[in-house]
Order: C-alpha cells, then structure tokens, then sequence
C-alpha cells in the first residue's frame, strides 16, 4: 500500500515554521510523496509553487503540486506546468477547482481557460513526462446532474490521461466502497486513494464536511461534541475512527491512504503508525521512525 500526506501553503511566517516542522516529521518515514494544495487565488498559488518548490530541492520527499484552473488562462497554466517541470516536479494533482469567494457560487470559466477538469489533464499530458493525479468524490460531486453523470464524467477524467485519483475526504467507509465497486463495474481501473481527516476537532469538521459536502456520521458526531470541551478526548475520538476506517479501507484493497495534516502531522502520523502495525507498507522500517 502507499502512505502520503497533504500541506497546504501558509500565510505567515509562524505557519510556515510549523509546516516545515510538519514536513520534518514525515520525512523519515519515506512517504510515497506529500502533496501541497492550491489557493483560490492571488499569492497563495506562488506559495504553492514555492513550498513544492522547497520541497523538490531540500528534502529527500517527493512532491506532488495540485493545479486548479480557476482563473487561469491556458497561457498561465502553461507557464505554471513549465514552473514546475523547470524545478524538476514531475507530479501533478489536477482539478477545476471552485469560485474564489463562495465555493458555491457559480462557476465562470476563465475567457482562455477550461470549465473542467479533463482538460487540464490533456494539458499536463501534452506538456510532458508527468504523473497526473485527479480528484474522485466517493458521496458524489455536489454539482453533478446525477450519480451517472457523476461517475461517466469521473471515468472520462481518468481516460483523458490519470494515473490516480484521490479522494475528497470521507467519513464512512462504504461511500468509498461503493465508489469503487461502481468504477470496477463500469470498467475503469484507475486506483482510487482514499483522504483521510482525523476528525479531533467537531466544529472544525462540521466546517470542511459542509464546504465539502461531506456526509459526518451521526454517532461520531455525538461522541465529539459530548467531548468538546475536552480536547485530548476529542483526539483520541478522532484518531480511533480514522484508524480503524483506514484498516477497513486497506483491508478491502484501497490501494493506499492519502493523510490531510493541516500542517500539524500529529494526528496523521499517529494514525498511520497504528495502521502500519497490522498493515506494513513496502518499507516497514518508516514504522519505527515516527
Ligand atoms: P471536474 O472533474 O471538472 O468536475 C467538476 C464538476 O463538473 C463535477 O460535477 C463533474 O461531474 C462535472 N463534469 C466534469 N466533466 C464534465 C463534462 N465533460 N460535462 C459536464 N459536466 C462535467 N481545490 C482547490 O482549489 N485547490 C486544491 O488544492 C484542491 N485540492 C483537492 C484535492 C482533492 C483530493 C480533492 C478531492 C479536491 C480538491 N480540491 C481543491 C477541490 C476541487 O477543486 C473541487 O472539489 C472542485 O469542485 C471539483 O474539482 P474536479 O477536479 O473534480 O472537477
């Protein structure tokens, strides 16, 4: 199985403090790659281009850079593709993205760009060696038609040149069960990696599941919120349900786990340690590292 983990760009100089100390810490354990996210817009997105940047030249990681298409003109994806290839990343997480602003808004393309996904993996490819990575969304994209349209325009994704997806982030394991059985039906074979959020804090989780539309089960979120005022408790809530989701996810041959750390690689690293006690990956020395 593979084991990666997501940062996303700081603001200031102490976030980006604990985003090296983040990335410190996951270094020994030899991740198949980390992944940094991409801002809606303005600097954010030269911060992503600089942390992948960092990353690619003083670390031993692999870094995968995302890629939104929000508000760029193809000229300007180009020149970003051509960014990272100049400082030797190879790897790319493709996406449309959302409206800046309100994420539910509507969506405008750029007068030059693209409105979808798909086509931003036919630049990428068109563009270079690189690996190429799409999202997949396990409840169903919240702007999709239908769950046909829904999964047809997935697998169209994959075909225009993905070599993985990763999930959006996912709180019962048979929405990623049921994913998979339907790609498998319909005859796509791209790997699918579930995200996992360790959810150890009920109202920062009600916040990314209603931007992300993320389904948050109803018992776990009775036992965060009778421990709310208990962080260490919300914790361990948090990393018990990802770890034991996680095992069940592994033992139904999801190809690996994706980690969201926030920055902060404590709960990740923690969940992935047990996780690596009944599921070693291909090097079980990482295991000991952490
Ligand atoms: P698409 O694949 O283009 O799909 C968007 C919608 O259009 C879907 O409803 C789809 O069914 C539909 N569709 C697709 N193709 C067609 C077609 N040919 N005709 C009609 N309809 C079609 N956002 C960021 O801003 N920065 C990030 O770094 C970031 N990282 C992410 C990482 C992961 C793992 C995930 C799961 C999401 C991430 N996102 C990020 C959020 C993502 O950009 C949004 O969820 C966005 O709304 C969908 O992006 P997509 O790439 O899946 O779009």
């Amino acid at each position: 199985m593979s084991f990666s983990f997501e940062f996303f760009p700081p603001k200031t100089r102490a976030g980006e403090r604990a985003l090296w100390e983040a990335i410190r810490r996951v270094e020994p354990l030899a991740p198949d790659f980390v992944s940094v996210t991409y801002g809606a817009g303005g600097s954010s997105r030269d911060r992503t281009v600089a942390v992948t940047r960092r990353i690619a030249a003083e670390t031993t990681l692999r870094p995968v850079a995302h890629l939104t298409a929000v508000g760029h003109s193809v000229a300007e994806l180009r020149a970003i593709i051509g960014q990272y290839a100049d400082a030797g990343i190879r790897d790319v997480l493709v996406l449309r993205g959302d409206p800046p602003g309100d994420p539910r808004g509507p969506w405008t393309p750029h007068p030059r760009g693209f409105t979808y996904a798909f086509e931003l993996v036919e630049l990428v490819r068109s563009l270079g060696d690189f690996s190429v990575g799409v999202a997949a969304f396990p409840e169903g994209h919240t702007r999709s038609l239908s769950p046909e349209s829904d999964l047809a325009h997935f697998i169209a994704k994959c075909r225009a040149g993905a070599d993985y997806a990763i999930t959006q982030m996912f709180f019962d394991a048979d929405d990623y069960l049921r994913l998979r059985d339907r790609l498998v039906a319909a005859g796509c074979d791209t790997p699918v990696v579930p995200e996992i959020m360790p959810a150890t804090d009920v109202r920062q989780i009600r916040r990314f599941a209603e931007l992300s539309d993320a389904a948050f089960p109803e018992d776990l979120a009775h036992r965060l919120e009778a421990a709310r005022d208990d962080p260490s408790a919300s914790y361990r809530i948090g990393v018990e349900h990802a770890t034991a989701m996680g095992r069940r996810l592994l033992d139904e041959g999801a190809p690996g786990l994706h980690y969201i750390t926030l920055n902060r690689s404590t709960a990740a690293l923690e969940i992935h340690r047990d996780i690596q006690h009944t599921h070693p990956s291909r090097d079980a020395r990482s295991a000991h590292a952490v």
